[in-house]
């Protein structure tokens, strides 16, 4: 199963692509998560990706379509992947196409988790992230990310840089401006399917399996 996870910063994407991908048994590919380890491990590549991610903006396209082209052509690829914050600009979906058509496949479906910009702005302000294993927390909803460590490994969870309320709303201005084009993109593909991402995290997997035809 090829498929792309689409949808505004917080709508719940990467929640989403960590569950599917262990189902499916495919990876897990956040173009986010790729440029924040770079940028925790200083290379050049993390550098220039910081500049952008600190305001909000986007990372170029030809520097995020280079790494995305180089990560599909790894083998473990080849049986299926879940793509999360990438494509976000109409030429990066262009530029997949491409890659994809150049490797003898396509898409199989984009799932659009929906979700308004009040709901976005309240949960980005309490979300916490393990900066070791990349999980994902709500202070609403976990006593350990209230209490700042991370179930999965133990380490002290952090807010994300640009969870912060001022780049949150430059990060939604830039998902209006940008991405939300690429629904009509896909529309028009005919393999667009929409979710409700403002519910709970197993509602929306619950809406995500239906569509997908699987069971628990
Ligand atoms: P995310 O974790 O998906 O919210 O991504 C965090 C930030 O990384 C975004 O706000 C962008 O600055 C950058 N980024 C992630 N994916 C892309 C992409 N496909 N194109 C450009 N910038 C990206």
């Amino acid at each position: 199963m090829r498929l792309v996870m689409l949808g505004a910063p917080g709508a719940g994407k990467g929640t989403q692509a960590v569950v599917l991908s262990k189902k499916l048994q495919i990876p897990h590919i956040s173009t986010g998560d790729i440029f924040r380890s770079n940028i925790k491990n200083e290379t050049p590549l993390g550098k220039l990706a910081k500049q952008y991610i600190d305001s909000g903006a986007l990372v170029p396209d030809e520097v995020t379509v280079g790494i995305v082209r180089d990560r599909l052509a790894e083998p473990d690829c080849a049986g299926g992947f879940i793509l999360d914050g990438f494509p976000r600009t109409i030429p990066q979906a262009e530029s997949l196409d491409r890659i994809l058509e150049e490797l003898g496949t396509k898409l199989d479906m984009v799932i659009d988790i929906y979700c308004s910009d009040d709901v976005i702005i309240r949960r980005l302000s309490g979300r916490r992230v393990c900066p070791e294993c990349t999980a994902v927390y709500h202070v609403r909803t976990s006593e350990m990310a209230r209490q700042g460590i991370c179930e999965n490994c133990g380490a002290k969870l952090i807010q994300r840089e640009d969870d912060r309320e001022e780049t949150v709303r430059n990060r939604l201005k830039t998902y209006h401006d940008q991405t939300e084009p690429l629904i009509g993109y896909y529309r028009e593909k005919g393999i667009l399917v929409r979710v409700q991402g403002e519910g709970s995290a197993a509602d929306t997997t619950a809406e995500i399996y239906q569509v997908l035809g699987l069971t628990e």
